[in-house]
């Protein structure tokens, strides 16, 4: 990001004093009042260029739009008397222009559906009212925000954070410009096009006069139109969808993928009318839902459904249901492996010294020591814990409990096999049992040599 102050900087330099003093070039481009007043305060040179920097990097025209329309709001609702009939048509305003950028979006940015020209239209108009830039505009950084996800390429990309994509990309000029993207179907559109040239008209007109106008006209409600319908429905409509860069590269959940910033969060979804479902929607950009699960929160989704049931839309593009799954399964895994890693799981047979039989018989007979599954176990410290008795326990020492432990006596559950309680040794059964079946054989024919006698 991007505030940077190199290229503007005028430089700065030292007398022979040792105190810093501006070049000619510098001083020739601060004549102003203000700009010396700041020089005086500020100090040193150094200081002074990098607030003089930011200052010239400031879009006045957005900077006062996003800070009279709340400041404003705030004055009118704590100055008018609130009418039902205008809180109410205020409310249904700002989810019609709510839904022309969402449900616009998926039309004319992602192509996610075929808008028939009357919903196109009115997707446009309403879309004008919420004063976030033409359809070309809004689409062309659209689609640079989906391209280079959280690159320097991406203009509100959510790795520099919650301001920056929140807002402060449109405050300041950035030195980075948009990444390129094809918009020629934008400009072949005759909509599109007739909405950009006429944009600040529609805004004006659709954003602030109409809404205005409307309560005023229909029940005399003028002064709660412009402050509750006009001005606070305008910034919450701002604010709902600068979430949709913010909050929803910030809030939640890696459904999909997690290598990029985009996340899934029902409360992101609840302010901006479904498009908290961010992290499918990165993932799957042509599907014309942000929420694949029914009963999630994506009105702009059942928006589009109905507007194909009244033949209005048409072409809507759903991901395969297989392809979903398996990146909701890659992270499900990733996550379980996460969880997995953080276990202190029972020590493996490599982890463990291996002895004989003989010295598990010989070590036996100093300590507790009983065999379970191939493992030689301390008892010592267990057996009076045991559930089933520690006589139990007691009665496998120098022996194989494997029978007893998985069935015999009582079918041991998950706690107790997974547990490392006194675990000590491996036995080498390869050789134990060779050594085992040598001495039986040598008892059977001294058994039968005997017989004989
Ligand atoms: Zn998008
Ligand atoms: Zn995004």
């Amino acid at each position: 990001m991007v505030m940077s102050v190199e290229h503007s900087q005028a430089p700065a330099t030292q007398n022979s004093e040792g105190n810093a003093r501006h070049s000619p070039a510098l001083k020739r481009r601060c004549p102003s009042f203000f700009i010396s007043l700041l020089h005086r305060l500020l100090g040193p040179p150094t200081k002074f260029n990098v607030l003089r920097s930011w200052i010239r990097q400031i879009i006045w025209f957005n900077l006062l739009t996003v800070l009279t329309t709340p400041l404003l709001s705030l004055y009118g609702v704590l100055t008018t008397t609130s009418n039902s009939n205008t809180i109410f048509f205020s409310i249904a305003y700002y989810i019609l222009n709510m839904i022309g950028v969402t449900a616009g979006k998926f039309a004319q940015g992602l192509i996610s559906y075929t808008a028939s020209k009357p919903l196109e239209l009115f997707l446009a108009v309403v879309g004008a009212g919420s004063v976030q830039g033409s359809i070309k505009w809004w689409c062309r950084h659209h689609r640079a925000h989906h391209r280079y996800t959280d690159t320097h390429l991406d203009p509100y990309g959510g790795h520099h954070g919650f301001w920056w994509s929140h807002i402060g990309w449109m405050l300041v000029e950035s030195k980075a410009k948009p990444g390129q993207v094809e918009i020629d179907d934008l400009k072949r559109n005759p909509i599109v096009a007739w909405q950009h040239r006429w944009f600040f008209h529609l805004a004006a007109v659709f954003g602030l006069l109409l809404p205005a106008a409307i309560p005023g006209c229909l029940w005399g409600d003028w002064r709660g139109g412009l402050f509750f319908a006009g001005l606070l429905r305008l910034t919450c409509v701002h604010h709902s969808i600068f979430c949709v860069n913010s909050l929803a590269h910030w809030l939640g959940e890696a459904s999909f993928d997690d290598k990029l910033t985009p996340r899934d969060h029902f409360f992101t979804a609840l302010v901006t009318l479904g498009e908290g479902y961010h992290n499918f929607h990165h993932q799957f950009p042509m599907d014309y839902r942000n929420a694949v699960k029914w009963y999630q929160w994506d009105p702009t989704k059942w928006f589009i459904a109905c507007c194909e049931i009244l033949g209005l839309a048409s072409h809507l593009q759903r991901s395969p249901d297989g392809e979903i799954r398996k990146s909701q399964f890659t992270m499900q895994v990733k996550q379980l492996k996460e969880v997995q890693d953080d276990i202190s799981w029972p020590l493996t047979s490599d982890e463990l010294p291996v002895i004989e039989w003989s010295d598990f018989q010989e070590q036996s007979e100093k300590r507790p020591l009983i065999l379970v599954a191939g493992f030689i176990h301390d008892v010592e410290d267990f057996a009076g814990r045991h559930p089933g008795g520690e006589k139990l326990v007691r009665k496998y020492v120098g022996k194989d409990a494997t029978t007893a432990f998985v069935g015999g006596v009582y079918d041991h559950s998950n706690a107790a096999r997974n547990s490392d309680l006194g675990k000590l040794a491996l036995l080498d059964w390869v050789s134990s049992t060779r050594r085992h079946r040598k001495l039986e054989l040598r008892g059977r024919l001294s058994m039968a040599l005997s017989k004989d006698k």
